[in-house]
């Protein structure tokens, strides 16, 4: 078999399948792994497969349509929401700095760019740069812990000064949602 037919073979079953091991793609195949993997890179380059902690998956469509938050599903609001911008072209919503921020995190290979909303001015920032206030105390219904975008970090404080919180950059926001989303329920516990 050429690697061309194997690939199409891969997919074929992909689209029955959902996910695949690369040890048992191998064996239906009778070939080794290592072949399998070259075979699987520029599926995988393109896009049209991706890794999953245990194999292979298609594409999940579900996500690049519409208004859908593409970490939680739920409807991404304009004010608070943030667009990952991904190498490809393809532009992934959130529907908050939550989302977005730990979306980010699952796929940051993927991604060129994510902007978000300045919380006060609703202008948009890149995330890289802005500044996040974790668990202030304002109900903003969407996801806990409640995360906001500030472009710069003098606004952020004024707000934190009426509103609690606690103030980070990037990376520390990541680390600092997913430590509290620890052994929680996630995404969807409301207050
Ligand atoms: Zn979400
Ligand atoms: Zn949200």
């Amino acid at each position: 078999m050429l690697p061309i037919e194997r690939q199409q073979q891969i997919l074929t079953w992909l689209e029955h399948e959902e996910t695949l091991r690369v040890s048992d793609i191998s064996k239906r195949l009778e070939v080794s792994e290592m072949t399998v993997y070259r075979d699987l890179k520029p599926l995988i380059d393109e896009q049209k497969v991706f890794k999953t902690s245990n194999g292979i998956t298609l594409k999940t469509q579900s996500y690049i349509s519409s208004n859908h938050c593409s970490y939680c599903y739920k409807d991404s609001n304009t004010r608070m929401s943030v667009q990952l911008i991904k190498k490809n072209q393809h532009v992934e919503k959130a529907c908050c700095p939550h989302c977005g921020l730990l979306r980010f995190q699952d796929i940051e290979n993927e991604v060129s760019q994510m902007i978000c909303h300045d919380f006060l001015h609703t202008t948009t920032i890149s995330a890289k740069t802005a500044v996040f206030l974790l668990n202030a105390d304002i109900h903003l219904n969407c996801c806990q812990p409640q995360v906001m975008a500030f472009e710069s970090i003098k606004q952020a404080k004024q707000f934190q000064m009426g509103f609690g919180g606690n103030i980070f950059h990037f990376e520390e926001a990541i680390q600092a949602i997913t430590m509290e989303m620890h052994g929680n329920g996630g995404c969807h516990s409301g207050k």
